[in-house]
């Protein structure tokens, strides 16, 4: 299916099933079709697989990352998520490849509002919680422990956020 078909496809499904405020990215992943982000709210197709893939196909997957959306984080492909995918439309076989195994991200972040943000690599900037507010803020730092545990991230992004809370720093107003 051409990527034009399938993004119109897509946010078609998405808005269709209430999700008109997650974003809908494309990657470059060749294992698996689609991908559920809760941390950023979005649901992302694979460039290469949507390529190779029928409208039909297409639509499986969509709906099946839909279903992942709604029936949350903590359903995975349990029975929660199985109703919901039937509920939707999915018809629940797998004629396309499974999405991503959940392999759990060694590098855990939070910010202070408690949203969970999960990586694979190493965070090198600071990074602030997009959930809480589009941009950057230093109001909504993510803090970053690995494996559990809190560690050094390195004399870069040390730099990197002292001249972040320098440079937003705001005179604080009197009471
Ligand atoms: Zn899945
Ligand atoms: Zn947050």
């Amino acid at each position: 299916m051409d990527m034009t078909g399938a993004r119109e496809l897509a946010r078609a499904l998405m808005d269709e099933h209430g999700l008109h405020r997650w974003s809908l990215e494309f990657d470059s992943a060749k294992r698996r079709a689609g991908l559920c982000r809760y941390d950023t709210r979005a649901i992302s197709l694979s460039r290469p697989l949507t390529a190779l893939y029928s409208p039909a196909e297409v639509r499986e997957t969509v709906l099946h990352e839909i279903a992942h959306a709604l029936a949350g984080p903590k359903a995975a492909h349990g029975p929660k998520w199985r109703r919901v995918a039937r509920e939707i439309g999915a018809t629940g076989q797998r004629c396309v490849a499974e999405d991503a195994p959940t392999v759990p991200a060694p590098w855990v972040g939070q910010c202070p509002a408690g949203h969970r943000h999960e990586r694979f690599r190493r965070p090198t900037r600071p990074m602030s919680c997009t959930r809480c507010r589009p941009g950057f803020s230093v109001d909504h730092l993510v803090l970053w422990r690995f494996h559990g545990r809190e560690v050094d991230l390195g004399s870069r992004y040390h730099s990197e956020l002292a001249d972040a809370r320098a440079r937003y720093r705001r005179p604080m107003l009197p009471l």
